[in-house]
């Protein structure tokens, strides 16, 4: 899917109503495929944010990969996920039913920007999820830039529609 497409953000809204109306839980990869090399940022955060998360007000939405592709310091990443963090912080309600997955690797460069993100997302909005095999999937994890007390937080959190 493409947000900047609104003919792509129109069937999306459909998809997430749809999901909504049967109390079904979504998993979004939110950002585009990376191969094509689409755009991804703040503005393409702000059109899901604002015109497909308001479809999906009634049931979980763990956006995938902390809004990347599995990798943080991927182009937009950062900026897309303030978006995220901004609207948390604010308070919407739009944000009231979504989780973040932290399966995503992050190199040392965006090291504090990252930090500061998950705590302001919060650990309680954090799961744990690979797309790899676990010994090296979890150790992957525990190079997130959070204490020890953080990281156990979100490896015991279980997804609300998994309980
Ligand atoms: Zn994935």
């Amino acid at each position: 899917m493409e947000l900047d497409k609104p003919g792509h953000v129109t069937q999306m809204r459909l998809v997430f109503a749809a999901a909504n109306r049967h109390r079904m839980a979504i998993v979004v990869h939110v950002r585009p495929n990376i191969d094509h090399g689409r755009a991804w940022g703040e503005k393409q955060a702000r059109i899901f944010l604002e015109s497909v998360l308001p479809q999906a007000k009634d049931i979980v939405v763990q956006i995938a990969h902390l809004a990347s592709a599995g990798r943080y310091e991927d182009e937009g990443v950062d900026k897309a996920l303030d978006v995220f963090v901004a609207a948390i912080a604010a308070k919407d309600p739009r944000m009231k039913r979504v989780y973040f997955d932290v399966s995503v690797a992050a190199g040392k460069s965006k090291r504090e920007q990252l930090q500061r993100q998950l705590r302001a997302i919060g650990m309680e909005r954090l799961l744990y999820a690979s797309d790899s095999p676990p010994p090296s999937a979890l150790k992957a994890f525990r190079q997130l830039p959070l204490s020890e007390e953080e990281l156990g937080r979100i490896e015991t959190n279980v997804a609300p529609y998994l309980r």
